[in-house]
């Protein structure tokens, strides 16, 4: 295959299909994780993420199709022959061993010199900013700590892929949110391939480097958060990574000569007095606001437009807190977005 010239992947995975009785769990699935892109496969549940993950650990054989891990073929290798680890949601954490021994385990049960051992935790904790924790029991920590730890005996064997199981998934909001920039940091330090599972556009579209859109066993799209965002190839992939506009193809003719469908995500949409003429490079709709969502940052409005188009636009609420919307329910509306930000469906 011509792709496998100078630098292989860091995974491959070459028409990956995997069976549960009469479950198709993942689907003639061909994908490359590049080495040292954190990467992230995003979908509702039940849409085969985790089961990839597993493939590409070993824990579960594929029923046809193949996985290289660098240019090399670990399709039929036993888990520990292959260069990766996983870090678990619950992080799997040994709850009678201290910090430390938890960290050593993988190097432990591989008979690494004591000497060695001591100084690659001592620098895995140090890395994670926990040095100190040593001596101390799992239950002692904080879950974001705890959330650390897991990543150092993930590390500390040094894997050339790191797969991560939605490992933020047990941790509140804001924990959580802090814990996507400190991932992000610790990957770009470490320099390893990190494949992360969630189904939290939001989170997905934070961390990554590139990210693999799932819809039932598929992959419907691959790409950067921006592209996959702003320019969405699929009904689903527009509607999947958060709020959006999707125009049929028979209202995308009348309104742009595009016989095909877009999408037009809310913050490009603004709304304009109703007697407002657009300009040569917009698009326009006329209609009644139906709705008004307050989300904190932002305030959407729903808008019911000629042809039966509902329109969602977004305004920031960057304007003093006390001041009220410019537009009330019942208000007859032009809503205005660049012809450029419409992103045709192919
Ligand atoms: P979630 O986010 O809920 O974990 P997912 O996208 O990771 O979802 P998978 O767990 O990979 O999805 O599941 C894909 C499909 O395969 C689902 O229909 C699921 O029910 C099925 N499946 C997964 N593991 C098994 C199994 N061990 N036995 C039978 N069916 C399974």
């Amino acid at each position: 295959m011509a792709d496998t010239a100078a630098t292989p992947h860091a995974v491959e995975l070459r028409g990956v299909s995997k069976r549960f009785g009469d479950t198709i769990a993942v689907a003639e699935l061909d994908l490359g994780v590049r080495s040292g892109e954190f990467f992230s496969m995003l979908g509702p549940s039940g849409s085969g993420k985790t089961t990839v993950l597993r493939m590409i650990a070993g824990f579960e054989e594929v029923t046809s199709g193949s996985i290289l891990l660098e240019g090399e073929d670990v399709t039929r290798s036993a888990p520990f022959d292959r260069p990766v680890n996983t870090v678990f949601q619950d992080y799997a954490l040994f709850p009678h061993m201290t910090i430390a021994q938890n960290v050593a385990y993988g190097l432990t049960v591989r008979k690494t010199p004591k000497a060695e051992i001591r100084r690659r935790v001592a620098d895995a904790l140090e890395q994670m900013r926990l040095g100190h924790t040593g001596d101390r029991l799992p239950h002692q920590l904080s879950g974001g700590q705890r959330q650390r730890i897991a990543l150092a005996r993930a590390l500390i064997l040094r894997p050339r892929v790191l797969l991560l199981d939605e490992p933020l998934g047990a941790l509140d909001k804001q924990l959580r949110e802090q814990m996507q920039i400190e991932l992000k940091q610790i990957q770009r330090e470490v320099g390893i391939t990190f494949i992360f599972v969630t189904h939290d556009q939001e989170e997905a579209l934070t961390l990554s480097d590139r990210i693999a859109v799932f819809n039932q066993g598929r992959v419907e799209q691959v790409g950067t958060p921006r592209e996959v965002y702003e320019f969405p190839q699929t009904a689903f992939v527009a509607g999947f990574l958060g709020v959006s506009n999707l125009i049929a193809p028979d209202l995308a003719e009348r309104l742009i000569g595009e016989s095909r469908a877009f999408t037009v995500r809310p913050e490009r949409v603004r709304i304009a007095p109703a007697d407002m003429a657009p300009a040569a490079h917009e698009t326009s709709v006329l209609g009644t606001i139906s709705e008004l969502v307050y989300t904190g940052p932002a305030t959407r409005y729903i808008v019911e437009g000629e042809h039966g188009l509902r329109v969602i636009a977004e305004r920031h609420n960057d304007h003093a807190p006390n001041d009220t919307a410019p537009w009330s329910r019942g208000d007859r509306v032009r809503v205005v977005w660049a012809t450029e930000h419409a992103a045709v469906v192919p």
